[in-house]
């Protein structure tokens, strides 16, 4: 077996398509964000490749050089990045198709449940005709599931449902993707939380974000989808696997004069703030493509670490991630969108919030300053604030946290994959 399916389905209300059209969002590259005590050697072999490999891609001529937060290109399509706990991830073991007389590039992606693109990307092809018997093509494996039939087709007009990625994890994304040949509007409900789905291609096809939140056990869990088109309403369940992810523990010692920033009703009154602000679906998109990176420094605390707090009993996971920035150097909006929250938090500090569509949010905290103000409309890429310890910290840094349909996830997760556009 080459890989797992980690998503099995089962039809309740009625057997679904296989006709799906799937997507491939990466191209056959992904970034790997090198985290503290990592070495080329600790990455090349988590991805599969010699150290040579690994130093030729990426121009790297001494292999002990790399630092922490350096983004490394890695070749390969499904491999998610950032937490260490990735790293030990075993990776399936390659599989290769001998192409036979006749045979097309076509034929041999349908066997493997592939797009033609993906088959081709993973291979270098660029002309998807001139493949030739005898080739050895490796097949990548598939990034998503395709809803499978379990005998009846789809009910129309839907034409292909696509859950990505195959393999979903506690404290990430995951997407939802249903096409069809007239318009739907589609909600559901996953993990006991509404979602909306948002509307492309005229409505024909509608994509739904969710986050699944830290701490989700491994295990089946329903997916509903209320699809509504001229047709009426339909309504389809299936089960989907969460897979649990082990994040690590962490101790912090909160600067002496801030520990009356450690009682529980202070982070209550706090997060409902910030549920309110981030949990909104907006049906507006303004990301599309990876995301950047909110600060050139490294990362000195990955998100999902459980934390406990010196003098106190309090526990919290870590719902964002750290980067270790200078005092006063440059935070960078990583995708567009229109800033919701500029304001001065007990705990978070001077604090912005993005608003991108779609679910998608991101905050920004302990700044020392900020350069934004609500009902701003920021591009990829502009300065909003600068890194600072204002709040409950233990010295500058920027947390940078990610929302996805009110529940925060892993944002190194979207600087890796791209989720729509
Ligand atoms: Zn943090």
């Amino acid at each position: 077996m080459r890989f797992k399916f980690f998503i099995s389905l089962i039809i309740i209300v009625i057997g679904l398509g296989a006709a799906s059209a799937q997507e491939t969002p990466l191209s056959g590259v992904t970034i790997h964000v090198v985290q503290r005590g990592e070495t080329l050697f600790d990455i090349a072999r988590a991805h599969g490749l010699t150290i040579q490999a690994l130093a030729d891609l990426n121009n790297i001529a001494n292999p002990n050089s790399i630092f922490v937060g350096q983004r490394l290109l890695v070749p390969s399509r499904n491999v998610a990045i950032a937490a260490p706990t990735d790293a030990v991830q075993p990776m399936p073991t390659p599989v290769f198709h001998i192409v036979r007389s006749g045979e097309t590039l076509f034929q041999i992606a349908q066997r493997y449940g592939l797009t033609v693109s993906a088959l081709a990307s993973a291979n270098s092809i660029s002309d998807p005709s001139l493949i030739y018997s005898g080739q050895r093509l490796l097949i990548p494996p598939r990034e998503s599931a395709a809803v499978e039939s379990a005998g009846a087709p789809l009910p129309s007009p839907l034409m292909s449902i696509e859950i990505y990625p195959r393999r979903i994890q506690d404290g990430q994304s995951a997407r939802f993707t249903l096409t069809a040949s007239a318009p739907i509007t589609v909600t559901g409900i996953f993990l006991n939380r509404a979602f909306v789905a948002a509307s492309e291609n005229g409505s024909l096809t509608a994509i739904a974000l969710v986050g699944v939140p830290v701490g989700t056990a491994s295990g089946e869990y329903p997916l509903q989808f209320n699809i509504s088109s001229s047709r009426g309403q339909q309504r389809l369940e299936t089960m989907v696997r969460v897979e649990g992810k082990a994040y690590r523990r962490e101790f912090i010692n909160v600067l002496g004069d801030r520990t009356s920033l450690l009682d529980p009703a202070t982070d209550e009154a706090e997060l409902n703030i910030l549920r309110t602000v981030m949990s909104a679906f907006n049906p507006e998109r303004y990301f599309g493509g990876l995301m950047g990176l909110p600060a050139a420094a490294g990362i000195s605390s990955p998100f999902g670490s459980l934390r406990t707090y010196a003098g106190s009993d309090l526990q919290r996971i870590h719902t964002g991630t750290d980067f270790a920035g200078a005092p006063g150097s440059p935070i960078i909006a990583p995708a567009s969108g229109r800033v919701v929250l500029a304001d001065t938090l007990n705990i978070r500090g001077v604090a912005t919030v993005i608003d991108h569509g779609w679910g998608i949010y991101t905050g920004y905290w302990h700044q020392s300053e900020r350069y934004v103000s609500v009902g701003e409309f920021v591009t990829m890429g502009r300065i909003i604030g600068a890194i600072g310890s204002t709040g409950r910290v233990t010295g500058a840094h920027l947390h940078w946290e990610l929302w996805v349909n009110g529940v925060p996830v892993d944002p190194m997760q979207w600087v890796g994959t791209a989720f729509a556009g």
